[in-house]
């Protein structure tokens, strides 16, 4: 046994300090979630219809990757994704073409994710579907209401769930080999 255990006293009064306990969750790292769209996530569908390039597929990994560890207020420009409606955010990323893909969805505080439950994308400072937030915010209420049963983790961008394999989330069996992520150390930035 260490003699570590024992941590010299500073007297600190834990009383005194403000735990903050009442804000909302607003610092990563995020875990990703799609929408389920019968029995199908509508991102994963929508990538694997599409027959993206590798290079399109590294920009949006790219986008994701920059925004998992980014505190929710500064998911606005210039970073890969804004708020652009009442609860409504979109990531932005390009096609080899440069065509303007995006993503739209929304936060789920609950179990610290940002749900993903739309594909477009943007001409002309225009973003398409033309009705995307009326969709987004459709797709949140639905969502939200039963996100265990109705969305899933995307590909292995949410820990929490690989942490607990088979829990309640349903048709996803883990076939492709667990990547044993271990949490990342905190780093206080
Ligand atoms: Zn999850």
């Amino acid at each position: 046994m260490s003699n570590r255990k024992m941590a010299p006293r500073r007297g600190t009064p834990v009383s005194k300090q403000s735990l903050a306990l009442t804000q909302p969750v607003v610092v990563g790292p995020w875990n990703f979630h799609e929408r389920l769209d019968r029995n199908i996530g509508a991102i994963s569908s929508w990538i694997d219809r599409s027959n993206w390039p590798p290079k399109t597929r590294a920009n949006f990994d790219r986008a994701l990757d920059h925004l998992r560890h980014l505190p929710q207020p500064r998911w606005s420009k210039p970073t890969p994704a804004s708020k652009i409606g009442d609860h409504t955010y979109v990531i932005r990323f390009k096609d080899v073409s440069s065509t303007q893909l995006r993503v739209y969805g929304h936060f789920y505080d609950v179990h610290h994710a940002f749900t993903m439950t739309l594909d477009g994308y943007e001409k002309d400072d225009e973003y398409h579907p033309e009705n995307y937030e009326v969709l987004a915010q459709k797709y949140r209420a639905f969502c939200d209401e039963d996100f265990d049963s109705r969305t899933l983790p995307f590909e292995d961008l949410c820990p929490s769930c690989s942490a607990n394999t088979g829990n309640g989330i349903s048709g996803v069996p883990s076939t492709r080999g667990t990547p044993r992520t271990q949490p990342p150390p905190k780093m206080g930035k």
